[in-house]
């Protein structure tokens, strides 16, 4: 009696938490569609259909060179990292459409811890503009990194499949698929040192729904910092048959 009253609870606080989402995720639209685009970076009047200047968009971090494979930032014309060189991750290429720097850093943060479902619009057809820009080659899908089922709860979102859906409505014909699930809940990477990260998201990922026959994927997030979250994902994808698994983000740390 008590646990089938604690399942109703349940489902009403589930139903009350999504119908939130989707109306403010609703409301948003409408706003957006009825008011003319403003830039979120410096209140001018943003480009048609897009909350962001063309100054600012020009002026957005990117970095002058970085590693083919792990997209850090690299002085001059230096091919690889030292540390892709002794030992390479196991995704295949990162890239990485801007810096983690102000004020994208800021942009970011908003989408990811204050809800604001609109900026992390407006990063995703930033980052689509990147992506085609500099012809990042398509995958057969993309797959956002999975957040654990408590920390998503306590969200109510989890920002890296949100950017797979906007993002993926600017490439035509481009899936998304949620293939990832995280198996058990792993401390906040930002809250480890750099050489506790790997550990923390040991076989922490199983593939759920890979659809069959991927060969080619992109798994998408939305801050790449030491990459062990995003190795140890492309790790499961292989396990699971994936041939190549390139890893898109919107800002390298
Ligand atoms: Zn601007
Ligand atoms: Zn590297």
């Amino acid at each position: 009696m008590a646990n089938s009253m604690g399942n109703r609870l349940g489902r009403r606080v589930w139903g009350t938490v999504r119908r939130v989402a989707r109306n403010s995720s609703v409301a948003g639209m409408v706003r957006e569609l009825a008011l003319p685009p403003v830039c979120l970076f410096c209140g001018r009047a943003g480009q048609p259909g897009l909350d962001c200047c063309a100054g600012c968009q020009a002026d957005l971090p990117r970095p002058p060179g970085s590693c083919r494979r792990c997209a850090i930032s690299l002085p001059g014309n230096t091919l690889l990292c030292g540390q892709c060189s002794r030992n390479p991750p196991a995704y295949d290429q990162a890239v990485a459409a801007f810096d983690y720097l102000p004020p994208l850093d800021g942009l970011i943060q908003r989408f990811k811890f204050s809800r604001d479902l609109a900026a992390g619009r407006v990063l995703a057809r930033l980052m689509a503009a990147e992506l085609a820009w500099r012809r990042t080659p398509r995958p057969d899908l993309v797959i956002p990194v999975p957040l654990h089922a408590r920390r998503r709860f306590r969200r109510g979102y989890n920002q890296s499949a949100l950017l797979a859906r906007d993002l993926c409505r600017h490439f035509a014909g481009l899936p998304w698929v949620e293939a990832l699930a995280r198996t058990r809940p792993t401390a906040a990477q930002s809250d480890l040192p750099a050489e506790a990260r790997q550990g923390n998201v040991r076989r922490a990922f199983a593939c759920r729904n890979l659809p069959p026959g991927t060969g080619h994927a992109a798994l998408l997030d939305d801050v790449m910092t030491t990459g062990s979250t995003v190795a140890e994902c492309a790790r499961e994808l292989k396990r699971s048959g994936v041939r190549r698994v390139d890893v898109w983000v919107l800002a390298r740390a």
